[in-house]
């Protein structure tokens, strides 16, 4: 009797689970992503003539952030993540030949030309401002219909330190100025590939002037009359109660 593994099975950005949230057994096949030595914890794409077993669903990842512990949020996020890098390596980008997966590590490798391709992760700054004792930046972003207030964030451009990234987006994003750019925590984000590295700052001078393509509001809420932030889970989350509530970065 084969042995079976624990298994993320993927549709997209949606994973595999039963109503308790937890993850299938399945057996191993050839091509599916090893997560541990022994095989005992696997990943793959849902297969096109798969059937979904009974009892089980595709949920949005998305929604297991606040069901789920961080340590298995965070290995479904490296899971989906390396399927997508997968799927979108299939082909040298050196010489165009088809790629091949690596026997041991996390490579694409080209059997022609030998080049190696490696799962890339896009960093991302994400910063929460505030002024004086009592204030914080809020500002919702303008592809969102919600009504969540989130906090400024933005990719890290070529040959940027991650003080420059938050200096320059908090400038284009709300026009301010900040001051005592503090490193908080980091969390990986799968949406597609991201590392967020979460920062703290401190107003400096500015008016607040909207990116309107990016931010559709922004202002600075006192503690005690915050509009509707983003969900338990997310670092931004974290970030809010951090400052607020003085509670300690996950
Ligand atoms: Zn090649």
């Amino acid at each position: 009797m084969s042995k079976l593994s624990l298994a993320y099975i993927f549709r997209h950005h949606q994973l595999l689970v039963d109503e308790n949230l937890q993850l299938p057994q399945v057996e191993k096949l050839e091509n599916d992503l090893s997560f541990s030595s022994g095989d005992q914890v696997i990943a793959r794409d849902l297969l096109d003539e798969e059937q979904i077993p009974e009892g089980y669903q595709l949920v949005p990842i998305r929604q297991l952030i606040s069901s789920w512990t961080r340590a298995q949020f965070e290995q479904a996020s490296r899971a989906v993540q390396l399927l997508e890098w997968r799927r979108n390596h299939k082909f040298c980008s050196h010489c165009g030949h088809e790629t091949e997966v690596h026997k041991t590590e996390y490579a694409m490798v080209c059997p022609a030309c030998g080049y190696h391709q490696y799962p890339r992760v896009q960093p991302c700054i994400i910063t929460v401002i505030t002024r004086g004792e009592d204030e914080i930046l809020l500002a919702k972003n303008a592809n969102n219909k919600s009504n969540m207030y989130g906090l400024i964030a933005g990719f890290v451009e070529v040959g940027e330190t991650l003080e420059e990234a938050v200096s320059r987006e908090t400038l284009e994003e709300v026009g301010l100025k900040v001051k005592n750019i503090q490193y908080l925590a980091s969390q990986p984000w799968p949406f597609p590939s991201n590392l967020m590295l979460a920062f703290k700052a401190e107003y400096e001078s500015g008016e607040i002037v909207l990116q309107e393509e990016e931010i559709s509001d922004a202002q600075f809420f006192k503690f005690d009359q915050l509009p509707e932030t983003p969900f338990s889970g997310s670092i931004a989350h974290a970030m809010i109660d951090h400052v607020i509530n003085a509670k300690k970065m996950p």
